[in-house]
């Protein structure tokens, strides 16, 4: 917020301010400038995702030329409302989510649909709210997909002695049919050893992005030599498969 309210996020029209040679058309609709108050307030994307949010914010009636007079108008419309901290907390943890999903499209090529952006914010606050609430950790508590539910206990642990452990992770979106992967390699010390991501692959299913993720950290332990690893992947489903515990 500190960031938005000084104009120093780096959307590309602050790149160009800086004369950093971008096009400065916005990531998320391809038809505007990517200004912050266009990213958060103004962007179609950010319109359907507050109207569908479950705040409804009418976002094209919170007037202000910038990101801080969008804010300000913010503070005036719900400052003296009741909950309006509460309020003021969802609206900063849209805020949030509407960059994550600018950024996505800027580092991994995927754009997730604004009702999956709606339905990752509401979960989000559900976390946060729980988390104060209670005094135990509820994070591993909230619901989780049947193939994550055994997750809960899973801690991270080094590989053995002269070995090397590859994380894995993909992600996909339904809708463009595509996806991303990323992997991290650790070595017994618990040292990164190696670390690296790709985007825009194209997939039919989550799955395909999960065994890619396995593929190319492979091919990582491959070129550069590292001749014992293993990799570790957080689709329960993938490794049976792999180990051809299932069909
Ligand atoms: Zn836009």
């Amino acid at each position: 917020m500190w960031r938005g309210c000084r104009n120093a996020l780096v959307v590309k029209e602050n790149l160009r301010s800086r004369c950093v040679d971008v096009d400065n058309t916005c990531s998320l609709c391809g038809q505007e400038r990517e200004s912050q108050v266009h990213i958060f307030f103004r962007c179609e994307y950010a319109r359907l995702f507050w109207f569908a949010s479950s705040m409804q914010l009418d976002v094209p009636q919170i007037e202000g030329t910038d990101f801080r007079a969008c804010w300000d108008n913010l503070l005036r419309k719900y400052g003296r409302v009741e909950h309006c901290n509460e309020i003021l907390q969802c609206v900063v943890f849209g805020l949030w989510r509407l960059w994550k999903s600018r950024n996505s499209v800027v580092f991994y090529g995927c754009i997730w649909d604004p009702g999956d952006c709606v339905d990752d914010f509401h979960s989000q606050m559900q976390e946060y709210k729980a988390a104060q609430t209670s005094t135990k950790p509820l994070i591993n508590k909230l619901p989780r997909p049947p193939e994550q539910q055994d997750r809960s206990n899973c801690t991270w642990t080094k590989p053995a002695q002269g070995w090397v452990k590859a994380n894995c992770d993909g992600a996909w979106l339904k809708q463009m049919q595509r996806g991303g992967v990323g992997w991290v390699i650790r070595d017994d010390c618990c040292w990164m050893v190696l670390a690296s991501s790709m985007g825009g692959l194209q997939g039919s299913m989550a799955l395909v992005m999960e065994a890619e993720a396995i593929k190319e950290a492979l091919l990582t332990f491959v070129e550069t030599q590292l001749m014992h690893g293993k990799v570790e992947s957080d689709s329960r489903l993938l490794m049976q498969m792999l180990k051809g515990e299932i069909n």
